[in-house]
């Protein structure tokens, strides 16, 4: 299984290539999704991923669908999960992505990444986020969102032009996980 690079390793660091249009249903690139999408769903606490964290320079990211759950009601997310098994998640997938919107109004969010263990931070962010990408066959497609999704739709798009949250992060600090 693919394993998720940190910090230091290069790759975080360069500006991802565009995967070409007729390469997006390639083994090769359904591999590196597929891979992509086991190497999130093996950590609990991630919700998204970039390909240069499995060691992919491509501008390729996907988002957990449970980002949206996050964003419902605390007692409805329970219960919802009681029927829900981890591997059971769903993502979303965006190849080429582009910023089209973002709000001018921005607010300061907690964040973290899987490739900048253990630091936590608050980054200032638009409320606010439009992407336009191309789906797993290559289809484009636009798509609005606020909070946790319009944070990600930043935080991974960054990824992809080597920046890591903690460039611009304020108030950073190490939080260990729980033993
Ligand atoms: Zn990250």
């Amino acid at each position: 299984m693919a394993t998720i690079v940190q910090r230091n390793d290069q790759v975080l660091r360069r500006k991802a290539r565009d995967v070409p249009v007729p390469d997006i249903r390639s083994a090769r690139i359904r591999s590196i999704i597929a891979n992509m999408k086991k190497a999130l769903a093996s950590q609990p606490d991630g919700v998204a991923l970039a390909a240069p964290q499995i060691g992919e320079s491509l501008r390729i990211f996907i988002v957990s669908e449970r980002v949206e759950e996050l964003s419902i009601k605390v007692e409805e997310r329970r219960e919802q999960q009681k029927h829900i098994s981890p591997d059971a998640h769903r993502y979303l997938v965006f190849i080429n992505p582009v910023l089209t919107r973002m709000s001018r109004q921005k607010q300061f969010m907690e964040e973290g990444c899987l490739s900048v263990r253990w630091l936590y931070g608050k980054v200032k962010r638009s409320v606010k986020a439009t992407i336009r990408a191309r789906d797993e066959r290559g289809k484009l497609f636009e798509r609005g969102a606020s909070g946790l999704m319009a944070q990600a739709f930043q935080h991974e798009t960054d990824h992809l032009d080597g920046v890591l949250f903690i460039d611009k992060a304020v108030d950073v600090q190490e939080i260990l996980p729980e033993k």
